[in-house]
């Protein structure tokens, strides 16, 4: 175990490492704190200096900058150790928002922490927290997943996973994909699901579209966006039986209920739910029949 107490020092003459929040499109978002920090550590380790270097600039900041990210190489993290060790504080910084928040650092920060160097992280800006305090979803619970996953199944795991708890997930997505990703909650959860894309936040362009999953949907089909986006999905415990309907018993009740509530034959039910769970409608069938051999 170990107590970092950040700010009392004694006889340690260790360098700190500072994790330092910069604006997520207004450079206008940077702290006091953050820009006399930048102005007074030794060095500044940054994810893109030519991206820094503009924020410097801003700030009249004439100080020493080197690169650093999630290519930097064991041999350059320990040189920068040792610069801490030395007594020389370091500031991190990303290209937007926290450091280490789907950005490079994580690394840098452990190897220090093992090394007894004090970690002190700077408040600021941050995409995801900012989209969620306007996002008018009900956020006494909260949990924030980075980017969200390109592949199907992957989409259809996380959605899964997510939708065990009364609240907000966050997501992280490009502009390019978000269709895609509606497209799935409205597929794997539901399309009453309540979505909010934040878009360009602090930027000229901001935008909120806040809607259900299929009103979202007919939006982005009309509509196609540009720029850097928040994915917010309310996620309902008691949606659990989206749930339930990727279990064999859940499938076969579900082909039921369309078969009883739509007067349908078994087979456009199946079809239906095969869509419905992105799953074939051979794997559906087999499901269906098999249980009811059971029965
Ligand atoms: N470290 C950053 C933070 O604290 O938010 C996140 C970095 S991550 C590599 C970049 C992603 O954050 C973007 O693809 C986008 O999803 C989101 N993002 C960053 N700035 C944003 C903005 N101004 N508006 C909306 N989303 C933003």
């Amino acid at each position: 175990m170990k107590v970092q107490r950040s700010f009392q020092k004694g006889d340690d003459h260790r360098g700190d490492l500072y994790l330092v929040p910069t604006p997520i499109g207004n450079l206008e978002d940077m702290t006091f704190r953050g820009v006399r920090i930048l102005s007074e550590v030794s060095l500044i380790l940054s994810e893109d200096t030519r991206h820094t270097i503009h924020l410097l600039n801003h700030y009249e900041i004439n100080n020493r900058l080197e690169s650093f990210h999630d290519h930097s190489s064991k041999a350059e993290a320990d040189h920068y150790i040792r610069h801490l060790l030395d007594g020389k504080d370091i500031a991190l910084v990303s290209d937007a928002g926290m450091p280490l928040i789907n950005d490079p650092g994580h690394p840098l920060v452990v190897e220090a922490l093992e090394v007894g160097i004090h970690v002190i992280s700077l408040p600021g800006a941050n995409a995801a927290l900012t989209a969620l305090i306007s996002s008018g979803l009900p956020i006494h619970q909260f949990a924030y997943y980075g980017f969200f996953p390109k592949n199907k199944q992957k989409k259809k795991e996380i959605l899964q996973k997510i939708n065990v708890m009364n609240g907000v997930a966050i997501f992280y997505e490009s502009p390019y994909r978000i269709r895609q990703a509606v497209e799935a909650v409205y597929n794997f959860l539901s399309p009453e699901t309540s979505i909010v894309i934040a878009r360009e936040l602090t930027k000229r362009y901001e935008e909120y579209i806040r809607g259900s999953a299929s009103q979202v949907m007919d939006y982005l089909k009309q509509n196609s966006i540009k720029g850097e986006c928040v994915l917010m999905i309310q996620t309902q415990a008691q949606e659990l039986h989206s749930l339930e309907e990727f279990s064999d018993q859940g499938i076969q009740h579900k082909v039921q209920q369309l078969i009883k509530d739509e007067n349908i034959k078994p087979n456009k039910a199946i079809a239906q739910v095969a869509k419905h769970l992105d799953r074939s409608r051979k794997e559906i069938y087999n499901i269906y029949h098999q249980l009811r051999e059971t029965d």
